[in-house]
């Protein structure tokens, strides 16, 4: 060990865990890669404004949960705590959405950076992969892409998840709303901080964890008796959507999410083995976003699915991912002349296709069969002097046990064949 340790709130991914979170990223990036959606990559820090303005001044994510630093040239910048606002500021600076074909889908991958307290599904560095559909109001993109992200989990083999799902209204219906909860709300007894958020941003009371502060909450005035007509018909098409394609979901009208932007539909994946930290992916609507951070009108719908907590989920229900092993041939030669040959083999076995290691640091047979074993080798390449003299290596398949001499030049032939 050395003297540093990973940070507070953060781990390594290490071998051979973090094969299972590039498996994880995969699946859910591969039914967006066949529905249009183009890969995007952002810095992983931006202008802090962009997230104050974009995510919301009230919200825990910027109001405490930042990281933010100045730059020796002045300029105030923050690692990014979510991905929205950092792709829909990268599609303006970039047009995008001038092209012609709306809406722009975009999908990426990467880290993401929270001061939390730290706890098990919680973490200061996580991982999300994103979509975000930008420019288009219609209750088909919102319902493709709950659809889409349904089809990842399921792709995995996940099953004990479920989504949540509500409408936040829009400009027309939800100051209305906000009005009448704030007035049920400054009538209860509740906290400083508390109080505040009632004037900031009101909903977000609604989602308070704590039971003192649900007890007190019956009876408040909910969004869906506000809902304007377009709002309501809206929702109503993306539950119908849904519900054709399959797609069960349970309507939580308490639901409001912790980012200021969304409006309409916003929904929420949880799973039922993680304890509180239970929220897998989420997302939602955010029509007014592009406006708020300079941008013209773009009606957009995203979500965000953590990799983290989704590699937890995996576990939570016993799920071993297929995962085709590192090394599919371990070579090891016996003898300074048989190294050559054997290295010469393993690059040009690496070339067809078939993944395989070497036994470097002229390792004895001995250990070098047992690191061909650990290695998770379906295949040990075996060969001497001897072998050599005669043009054949020894194959030596280590789940049977059996041993075959096989010529030199037909090794690739034959492993290749091998592998189906
Ligand atoms: P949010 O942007 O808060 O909606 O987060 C989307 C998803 O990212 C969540 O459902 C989690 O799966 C994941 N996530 C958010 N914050 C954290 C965190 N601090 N640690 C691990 N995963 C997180």
């Amino acid at each position: 060990m050395s003297t540093f340790k990973a940070p507070k709130g953060t781990y390594d991914l290490t071998p051979p865990d973090s094969a299972i979170y590039l498996a994880v990223r995969e699946a859910i990036a591969a039914p967006l890669k066949r529905s249009g959606y183009g890969y995007i990559e952002t810095p992983g820090f931006e202008q802090v404004e962009l997230f104050s303005r974009g995510v919301g001044e009230s919200t825990d994510i910027v109001s405490k949960e930042m990281y933010t630093l100045t730059t020796r040239g002045g300029d105030e910048l923050a690692l990014r705590p979510e991905g929205t606002a950092s792709v829909l500021r990268a599609a303006l600076e970039a047009n995008l959405h001038k092209a012609g074909n709306l809406p722009v889908k975009l999908w990426y991958s990467g880290s993401y950076y929270r001061y939390e307290r730290p706890q098990a599904g919680r973490y200061r560095h996580f991982s999300q992969v994103g979509a975000e559909a930008i420019g288009t109001e219609d209750p088909a993109l919102d319902a493709e892409l709950i659809i889409l992200a349904v089809d990842a989990y399921r792709s995995l083999g996940l099953k004990d998840f479920r989504l949540l799902l509500n409408s936040l209204g829009d400009k027309e219906c939800r100051p209305a709303y906000r009005e009448a909860l704030q007035g049920f709300l400054r009538g209860l007894d509740l906290d400083e901080d508390t109080r505040r958020r009632i004037e900031i941003n009101p909903l977000r009371v609604l989602d308070d964890k704590r039971e003192a502060v649900q007890k007190q909450l019956v009876g408040a005035p909910m969004l869906r008796d506000h809902l304007c007509e377009a709002c309501k018909a809206y929702h109503e098409e993306v539950r119908a959507l849904l519900t054709a394609a399959g797609v069960a979901f349970v309507d939580d009208e308490k639901l409001v999410r912790g980012l200021d932007y969304y409006t309409r539909t916003t929904f929420e994946f949880v799973h039922g083995g993680l304890g509180s930290q239970s929220a897998v992916g989420g997302g939602g609507r955010y029509d007014g976003l592009s406006e708020m951070i300079g941008g013209p009108a773009l009606p957009s719908v995203g979500w965000a699915l953590g990799v983290d907590r989704t590699v937890l989920a995996l576990k939570a229900e016993g799920i071993e991912l297929d995962l085709p092993a590192a090394t599919r041939v371990y070579a090891v030669p016996l003898g300074e002349e048989a190294r050559k040959v054997v290295f010469g083999l393993v690059t040009e076995l690496r070339r067809a296709g078939v993944a395989t290691d070497f036994a470097f640091g002229g390792k004895g047979l001995k250990n070098a069969m047992k690191s061909a074993n650990r290695s998770g080798a379906r295949f040990a390449l075996v060969a001497g002097e001897r072998d050599l003299a005669e043009g054949v290596v020894q194959l030596k398949d280590l789940e049977s046990g059996e041993q075959t001499g096989v010529a030199l030049d037909a090794v690739v032939r034959e492993l290749l064949a091998k592998q189906g």
